[in-house]
């Protein structure tokens, strides 16, 4: 069994904690900040055993260093990034297997905000860590890959059963879900996701993790090869690719 421990950590951020409870073996996934996860392995008298980091960005891998010195825990991150992870030790690639304890994780490319991009799925346990490719109603920018690419990392974490879990890097939900909203605004189930998460943010409450049956069926980022959802957003005629990047467009504009 694996539990997984959030931590909140600058304006939006999430740094997850995810210990295999057989063992007592213990990751971190994406660390930005050490302090909090110091405490949080303090309060729970855990070492680090493992960072699993999902892209290169300093808001993912801020930390490595910092914690690596103090746990000597070990750095995976993606092999064709390797140069861009600081500290990596276990370079792995599409498709390959690593366990934390006794819980195994499968890993996948999924390229589109950087191109070195990569998410972890623990199969078991049914949930994923996806760093920035795909967020709450959202997905991540494209800073370095291609519309084709990210069509192609959406599509693997949308093959995924829908009570997968989701947790995503960011707190992202309530803009994206406004972005939602303002191109489907006659949707009355997601009027009320919307008011819904509206509620648990007004209360600080994390909408991270949350279920892909829900994303496939309200975010607009999974529906780029849905012809009732196009049709009803106002986009006709388009390829995959081409729907995709227009609806990436319109949210970069939001
Ligand atoms: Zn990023």
């Amino acid at each position: 069994m694996l539990t997984v421990k959030q931590i909140p950590v600058l304006n939006d951020n999430y740094i997850y904690l995810i210990v295999d409870e057989k063992t007592q073996t213990s990751a971190c996934v994406d660390p930005a900040i050490s302090e909090p996860v110091i405490e949080t392995l303090e309060k729970e008298n855990l070492s680090l055993d493992f960072i699993l980091n999902t892209h290169h960005h300093f808001d993912h891998v801020g930390a490595n260093i910092e914690l690596k010195k103090k746990y000597s825990c070990k750095i995976i991150g993606n092999e064709k990034d390797s140069k861009r992870i600081p500290g990596i030790d276990i370079k792995l690639n599409e498709g390959d297997f690593f366990d934390i304890g006794k819980s195994k994780c499968k890993i996948f490319d999924v390229s589109g905000h950087t191109k070195g991009h990569i998410a972890f799925y623990f199969m078991e346990e049914n949930l994923i860590f996806c760093g920035d490719t795909l967020f709450s109603f959202g997905c991540g920018r494209l800073f370095e890959g291609s519309p084709a690419q990210m069509v192609q990392s959406l599509l693997k974490i949308r093959s995924l059963p829908d009570h997968t879990k989701v947790y995503c890097a960011h707190e992202y939900t309530l803009n994206n879900a406004n972005f939602a909203l303002s191109l489907d605004p006659f949707n009355e189930k997601l009027k009320k996701k919307v008011t819904e998460i509206e509620s648990k943010r007004s209360r600080n409450i994390p909408t991270i993790p949350c279920n892909l049956g829900d994303e496939k069926n309200f975010n607009p980022f999974l529906m780029f090869d849905n012809k009732d959802y196009l049709k009803r957003i106002g986009l006709n005629d388009l390829n995959d690719e081409e729907s995709f990047k227009i609806i990436r467009e319109m949210k970069d504009n939001f």
